[in-house]
């Protein structure tokens, strides 16, 4: 996946904004609302599934145009062809592997890290509230997140995260982690990421760049150190419990992942913190259109 593309990767939508009336002390807590308004995707392409572009071909009277890549620079594709990126994005590609890996990197390479494939178990979900816990046992459950702390770390209006169990992340810049995510690894020859307090200590994730900010007493945000790509949250109400960012996600089907992640439609957190109404409506009437996406004609998924 181009690099290139990581930026908007973090928004899953390539979307660009029209800045509007921004909130003059980021400490207030209640802003002006509707700050932003869509006005083109670009890089659309990067994405390689659509990323959000599916939810957002028609604003209000607006017809959103969807440059391939830069702006005026590349072709404009037809919404027609954004709405078979989902599907399209899957058609070669077989589910992953029991105990495969995928790749989650930042832009700089400085965090470095392999995410075992999810398998969950009746002895796992047990513990766990039911809204951690996927239908689809070999997908990680992840949503969108609206809350104001998220969108000041994270700089976007709507921040994607998978819910991942902690001994599931793997440092893949730990020096007997192999290269080749296909294949070389396992999980006696990798060491897993130290997330929450332990992670501040010295010694801890050898090779990589992570760097921690308690943005509340029992909160901490982990980025990488070199190029500020965000990379986790994690609390002590659920330490057992670990957000990562999805546009940090490698995964050869695109910016959604939809092999690893299972996406709840419509489904989002805090959304009555959002600033942004056009751009958290569109993904709260997201699911008629993304279940539409995922099927061909013939009715098959
Ligand atoms: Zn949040
Ligand atoms: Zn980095």
């Amino acid at each position: 996946m181009a690099s290139t593309s990581l930026a908007h990767l973090a928004c899953l939508c390539g979307t660009i904004i029209t800045p509007g009336t921004l909130l003059k002390d980021p400490e207030v807590p209640v802003g002006p609302q509707d700050t932003v308004k869509v006005n083109l995707h670009k890089y659309v392409l990067d994405t390689i599934d659509g990323g959000l572009t599916p939810l957002m071909l028609n604003l209000d009277d607006r017809q959103i145009p969807t440059w391939s890549a830069a702006s005026q620079q590349s072709s404009n594709i037809p919404h027609d062809t954004i709405l078979s990126l989902p599907r399209d994005s899957l058609k070669t590609l077989s589910p992953p592997k029991e105990d495969s890996y995928l790749q989650a990197k930042c832009h700089c390479g400085g965090v470095s890290l392999l995410v075992k494939r999810s398998n969950y178990t009746s002895n796992i979900t047990a513990d766990l509230p039911a809204r951690y816990i996927p239908s689809d046992p070999a997908k990680w459950l992840s949503y969108f997140c609206a809350c104001r702390s998220c969108r000041l770390s994270f700089g976007v209006s709507l921040t994607p995260w998978l819910l991942v169990l902690p001994d599931h992340v793997f440092n893949a810049n730990f020096p007997t982690a192999s290269d080749n995510t296909s294949s070389g690894n396992s999980d006696a020859n990798l060491t897993t990421v130290t997330f929450g307090r332990l992670a501040t200590e010295p010694g801890a994730n050898t090779g990589l760049t992570l760097k921690h900010r308690w943005s509340s007493p029992d909160t901490v945000r982990s980025f990488c150190g070199k190029c500020g790509a965000t990379i986790s949250y994690w609390c002590e109400k659920r330490p057992d419990e670990l957000d990562l960012a999805v546009g940090i996600l490698r995964a050869e089907e695109g910016s959604m992942a939809r092999r690893w992640l299972e996406w709840k439609w419509g489904q989002c957190s805090s959304t009555e913190e959002s600033i942004d109404r056009e751009i958290c409506d569109s993904w709260v009437g997201s699911t008629e259109v993304m279940e539409t996406t995922e099927v061909d004609r013939s009715g098959n998924r």
